[in-house]
């Protein structure tokens, strides 16, 4: 797997992750501002209550006071009217019922003589109160002259508040009123309905006992508030406590909703933060996925051209804008025709885009004219294929395009080469025919001419006979036939020797030619040298043609060598490897290589020689260059004589040998 395609997952780069974190931060915040504002408006909320608690309670307590201060005061009349009148007993009965009648909390109300005796009781058959309860208060109230609160008591008819008012006679005390008034009956009454919808009221003791209660709400106290109740005094109180209304659960429930929400909106931050980093890494594996796309058509060297359907250019890669000469902005949107289309062959090339448009492109692709941006022309083959995109649709057309300008020019000088081989190769093997043909045909030709020249003489002698010219002329007419049978033999030869390559040992075929010439040379005090550094690699060559070659070369050599003084006369062979070729160099000590010759050394029938053909080194050359080799030469820098010259040539290794084809084909 590549690891350029799998990248790990890379850390968000410092600004992204400052920037997810603004918004967490963001949410913080608002859930600390939301929960202060609903702290403050809680306690606000608690500041209000208790004040109104403390207003509704003072107003209570003040209402309480006023009532029983009322009740004071018409008891107080009433005590005063019993003292000041005469038949005590009646006003009391009359008024009392009164009485009994406006105030619901008056459970009792007894009329006393100054001994604490109970004269008359309202309502009748009502029991007395025992003395030693309200002797104190009996005293107190005697001694002060004004009415008088007893201890609040839990008797078995219920929570009960006692009232002495003295009764005066001529300012001499006579008795008194004992009213006593059920607390539960006085609380219910001055207690209103809206007081009681907000609180609950209970008046206590100091003990915590509860003497009456009245309220209509039930929950959770939130507040509670406990004020003296003085009258009657004796430690009680009144307890009012707020009970937490609709209101506040409803603020809760928003609360709690607004808290859910922020912490909703932390989830699904929380939730996109995941989604970008997952999303984030994903972009820089593409983004990698990317480059290396890109640097991957970047060093491209086939050129690459998107089109649409309607042959507008979308797409080049680099190697097309490099081949062209045009930038990618010049190209992209260009319609048919293109600017590097070749002027001179718009129809054609018209004709072959409709072609590749309308899908009839040729399958093994083609080749076309193209011009450069400088107008320069060049060879392009391009194999055009339908662009289908992700959803599988055919878009348009993606076309390979390469340069193949240099390899046609090659082909083409090797495929002229290979002609002048030919022509070469037959002019060698004609060379090298025409003296064996001289020879061999230089016998029955001398014959022929001795034949005839007999019969000639014979006929001229006026005593002949036609038998012996006839025998003659028999003679005359096989020596013909064994010319024309030479001269077919030659030209049999020369049709069969095409050049035949197979792998061979260098060493070998210069052993061989070395053995060729060795006499001659000897006969000419001519000594051959042969250093071989290190053994070479076998190379794929006609041996017989190399074998040509190499004797060409040492028959040239022995040829400079003509006038060198004769212990100079040394012809060495040296042969090395260099790089994936075998070089093989014969150095001669002989007259050198003046500049005109020089210049016209592989030019066919040039010579300097008077019995010379003047076309050895051209086919020399040529044979060389058929097997893909080099043949120069350059003067011997180490020749004793000063002078000399260094012929040599390049084959080759069999592995990176190219086998042409002998017949060209
Ligand atoms: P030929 O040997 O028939 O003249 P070549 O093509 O082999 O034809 O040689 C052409 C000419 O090149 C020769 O006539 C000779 O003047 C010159 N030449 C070839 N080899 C040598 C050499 N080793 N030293 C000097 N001159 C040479």
């Amino acid at each position: 797997m590549d690891p350029r395609l799998n990248p790990p997952p890379p850390h968000a780069p410092a600004r992204i992750s400052w920037m997810l974190a603004l918004p967490k931060l963001g949410v913080v915040l608002l859930v600390l501002a939301v929960i202060s504002l609903l702290w403050l408006l809680h306690r606000n909320d608690l500041e209000e209550q208790k004040a109104s608690l403390i207003g509704d309670v003072l107003w209570l307590e003040q209402n309480l006071r006023f009532h029983l201060s009322g009740n004071e005061g018409q008891l107080q009349q009433l005590a005063l009217d019993i003292g000041s009148q005469e038949g005590r007993g009646n006003i009391f009965r009359l008024r009392g019922l009164h009485l009994l009648k406006t105030l619901p909390e008056l459970a009792r109300l007894n009329l006393m003589d100054e001994q604490g005796q109970a004269i008359d009781t309202l309502p009748v058959l009502s029991a007395t109160p025992s003395k030693p309860e309200y002797l104190e208060m009996f005293e107190q109230a005697k001694a002060l002259g004004r009415p008088s609160y007893g201890r609040p008591s839990l008797g078995p008819e219920g929570p009960r508040q006692t009232l002495l008012v003295p009764i005066f006679r001529h300012n001499r005390f006579t008795g008194f009123l004992l009213a006593e008034l059920d607390l539960d009956i006085l609380l219910r009454n001055q207690v209103p309905w809206w007081f009681a919808e907000k609180y609950r009221v209970r008046m206590i003791d100091d003990g915590g006992n509860e003497y009456a209660t009245k309220s209509k709400v039930a929950g959770t106290p939130s507040l509670n508030y406990l004020l003296p109740l003085d009258p009657p005094g004796y430690g009680m109180g009144l307890e009012v406590t707020a009970y937490r209304s609709a209101d506040i659960t409803a603020q809760r429930i928003l609360a709690v909703a607004i808290v859910g929400l922020a912490l909703g909106v932390f989830w699904s931050l929380w939730a996109i933060r995941k989604l970008i980093r997952s999303r984030l890494t994903v972009e820089a594996a593409l983004r990698q996925e990317h480059a290396f796309r890109q640097s991957m058509e970047d060093s491209l060297t086939a050129g690459m051209r998107a089109r649409d359907l309607q042959g507008k250019i979308i797409y080049v890669n680099p190697a097309f804008c490099r081949m062209t000469g045009f930038s990618a902005e010049e190209l992209i949107g260009h319609l048919p025709p293109m600017p590097y289309w070749d002027p001179e062959e718009i129809e054609e090339t018209m004709a072959l885009n409709r072609a590749v448009l309308s899908g009839n492109a040729p399958r093994d692709g083609f080749e076309i004219n193209f011009r450069r941006k400088d107008g320069s022309p060049f060879r392009a083959l391009i194999y055009e294929s339908p662009l289908i995109d992700g959803n599988g649709e055919h878009t348009g057309w993606m076309g390979s395009v390469l340069d193949v300008t240099e390899k046609r020019r090659a082909e083409e000088l090797a495929r002229q080469q290979q002609e002048k081989l030919q022509f070469t190769s037959r002019l060698v093997t004609m060379g090298e025919m025409a003296s064996t043909l001289a020879h061999e045909l230089n016998q029955p030709l001398a014959a022929i001419a001795s034949y005839a020249t007999g019969c000639a003489n014979r006929l001229e002698s006026d005593h002949w006979q036609a038998e012996e010219i006839r025998a003659a002329l028999d003679k005359l007419s096989k020596q013909a036939q064994r010319a024309g049978e030479i001269i077919r033999r030659v030209q049999d030869f020369v049709r069969k020797s095409e050049p035949k390559l197979q792998p061979c040992c260098l060493e070998d075929v210069i052993g061989d030619s070395l053995a060729l010439v060795e006499a001659d040379a000897r006969q000419h005090g001519i000594n051959i040298e042969y250093q071989r550094s290190e053994p070479l690699p076998p190379v794929l060559a006609d041996r017989v043609m190399i074998e040509q070659v190499l004797l060409n070369l040492f028959r040239n050599a022995m040829d400079a060598m003509a006038a060198t003084e004769a212990p100079l006369r040394r012809i060495t062979v040296r042969t090395w490897q260099q790089g994936s070729e075998a070089v093989v160099a014969v150095a001669d000590q002989g007259c050198g290589l003046p500049p005109e010759t020089a210049q016209r050394l592989f030019e066919a029938f040039y010579t300097t020689k008077p019995d010379g053909m003047g076309i050895g080194l051209s086919i020399c050359r040529s044979i060389i260059e058929f097997h893909r080799g080099r043949l120069w030469y350059e003067p011997n820098t180490q020749s004793l004589s000063g002078q000399g010259t260094v012929f040599a040539f390049t084959l080759p290794e069999e592995i990176h040998a190219h086998t042409p084809s002998p017949s060209g084909r």
